[in-house]
């Protein structure tokens, strides 16, 4: 049986994520309601196709600065010019995903190191593409209606649109996972993600309040970026276990929340924790 177990920051089982593309100035309602609630998500940005003027349907490029720098949630590529990458040719598709990080970059003054598939398309070149720039984790427009941790990070398949039909019932579920069978189980995730600009469109806010209502200012639960997920994951990956199992060295920069034979324990970054074994 399985005896180490991740757990979130705070030895927290669940982690909620948010993920909403095309840099529509309808961002700044959505993080109004993310930030009333707690709520954290990453926004993937076309660099090539900020607006020049304010007033339109995308940020300009300086809005954008000001509302995700100020919120504190997260920018990653979605290519420059939002090409479907699998439809155009491998040079053109590395230009969207490596000309779009480093743009972002620059203007954030940042390290960008996360992506959403344009249009959602991606197969195994494109895949290889987006390693090459250096982008750690991408996400796919594959709904899993499920809450387990990806392990393929650059095909990173999400818990669901917000407009799938199952949304309310699928946070439920999570919300309810119990943990009453918390020294076993796997941590769980929900990851949520659109495009704001859906619900201006099809009159939808409701959606995103009601979900934001029930889903945030939790105790139980850790609200973050994209990145900031993927990070704490890698973090509790990179954990050196001793021959015996009774002592474990965390090398990274973060602390790592642990449950090991039923204890749970915290690994300062850079320390050494000894370990009991039952
Ligand atoms: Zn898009």
């Amino acid at each position: 049986m399985k005896h180490c177990f991740l757990r979130f920051p705070g030895f927290k089982l669940k982690a909620l994520t948010l993920s909403y593309d095309d840099g529509a100035i309808f961002d700044k309602k959505l993080i109004e309601i993310m930030s009333k609630y707690a709520l954290k998500g990453t926004f993937n940005i076309n660099s090539g196709l900020f607006a020049l003027e304010e007033g339109g349907r995308c940020l300009t490029q300086k809005e954008a600065f000001t509302l995700y720098t100020q919120s504190d949630n997260e920018v990653a590529v979605h290519g420059v010019k939002h090409l479907p990458l699998t439809e155009v040719n491998s040079a053109q598709a590395l230009g969207e995903v490596l000309l779009d990080r480093q743009n972002l970059e620059k203007i954030f003054h940042k390290l960008v190191h996360g992506m959403a598939y344009a249009y959602g398309g991606y197969n195994d070149s494109v895949v290889e593409i987006v390693r090459s720039c250096g982008i750690n984790y991408a996400r796919t427009v594959d709904d899993s209606e499920g809450f387990t941790l990806p392990t393929d990070w650059l095909r990173w398949k999400p818990t669901c649109h917000h407009r799938n039909p199952k949304l309310m019932d699928l946070l439920q579920a999570f919300l309810e996972e119990q943990e009453g069978g918390y020294w076993r189980k796997s941590p769980k995730l929900f990851y949520l993600w659109g495009h704001s600009y859906e619900f201006e469109d099809n009159n939808e806010w409701y959606i995103i309040e009601d979900f934001a209502k029930l889903a945030g200012n939790r105790d139980d639960i850790w609200y973050a970026t994209n990145g900031q997920i993927y990070d704490y994951v890698q973090a509790y990956h990179k954990l050196r276990f001793s021959a015996e199992g009774t002592f474990v060295y965390n090398p990274s920069a973060m602390d790592v929340y642990i449950c090991y034979f039923g204890r749970k324990y915290k690994i300062p970054s850079g320390e050494m924790v000894d370990l009991e074994i039952l």
